[in-house]
């Protein structure tokens, strides 16, 4: 578990699952994989296997034993609902966060079918958890429409999008029953540009319909030096947990 770290939605994150496969075109420079790939083969280190998906059970507990409660970003190195974890092993991560319910989860997937699937049956338990907060990350209209679809159906009261990377102007977005949105560009080597209107379309549509927005940061190749002003402030909203105003939104 990494206790303060550099994602600015976030406070804490937790990985009992590491390693990913792409997916759609957000995926193209992750971040996650640029990490664990600098650890390949390097003996006894954690990302020894690199970015090859792998459960790590004994990351399980963690959450129990941090008493200070936080808001905890749920594999961040990974995606919970890939293929490859068996519907068993995420019950567990599951059961986990319910029980240290003290926290916030917040759990980002592109497999949004999934995660709809299990979330209408297997992981019925956690539906109504007030601390565990579904999103799912957009990164255009094709891949990123569909996930807010499929979203919106889950049985879940708060419901959130990654804008992250934005990789065009997304137009209009049913932000229907959706409770928080954090925009992003991309950073690092080969970063995609973003554009100052894509955003200020969704802030705009944001604000229409009340729904909290995050502006994480402008990216680019030196993510420090762009940082995340947009039109001289920061936006840092949160929703508010659990509350059904932004429930019923
Ligand atoms: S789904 Fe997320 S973690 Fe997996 S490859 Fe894509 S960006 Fe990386």
């Amino acid at each position: 578990m990494s206790v303060g770290t550099h994602i600015e939605w976030t406070e804490t994150t937790w990985n009992p699952v590491s390693g990913c496969t792409k997916i759609s075109p957000g995926c193209k420079h992750c971040y996650a994989e640029r990490f664990a790939e600098r650890f390949r083969g390097v003996k006894g280190h954690p990302y020894e296997q690199g970015f090859d998906l792998k459960l790590v059970p004994e990351k399980l507990t963690e959450p129990l034993r941090l008493r200070k409660p936080q808001r905890i970003f749920v594999n961040s190195m990974s995606d919970l609902f890939h293929p490859a974890v068996p519907d068993e092993y995420i019950v567990k991560v599951v059961d986990v966060m319910t029980q240290a319910d003290w926290h916030t989860y917040q759990v980002l997937t592109k497999r949004s079918a999934r995660m709809l699937s299990l979330l209408t049956g297997i992981l019925n338990q956690a539906r109504q958890c007030k601390h565990i907060w579904w999103g799912v990350s957009v990164e255009d209209r094709k891949y990123g429409f569909p996930r807010i679809n499929e979203l919106r159906k889950c049985p879940v009261r708060t419901k959130f999008l990654s804008i992250e990377p934005l990789l065009e102007d997304l137009g209009e977005i049913d932000l229907d029953s959706i409770s928080w949105v954090i925009v992003g560009g991309e950073s690092g080597p080969g970063a995609r540009p973003l554009l100052k209107e894509w955003v200020l379309n969704i802030r705009r549509q944001c604000r229409l319909h009340g729904v909290p927005f995050f502006f994480k940061q402008w990216g680019g190749v030196r993510k420090s030096k762009a940082g995340r002003l947009l039109n001289g402030r920061t936006y840092n909203e949160y929703p508010e947990m659990g509350s059904p105003a932004i429930q019923s939104r």
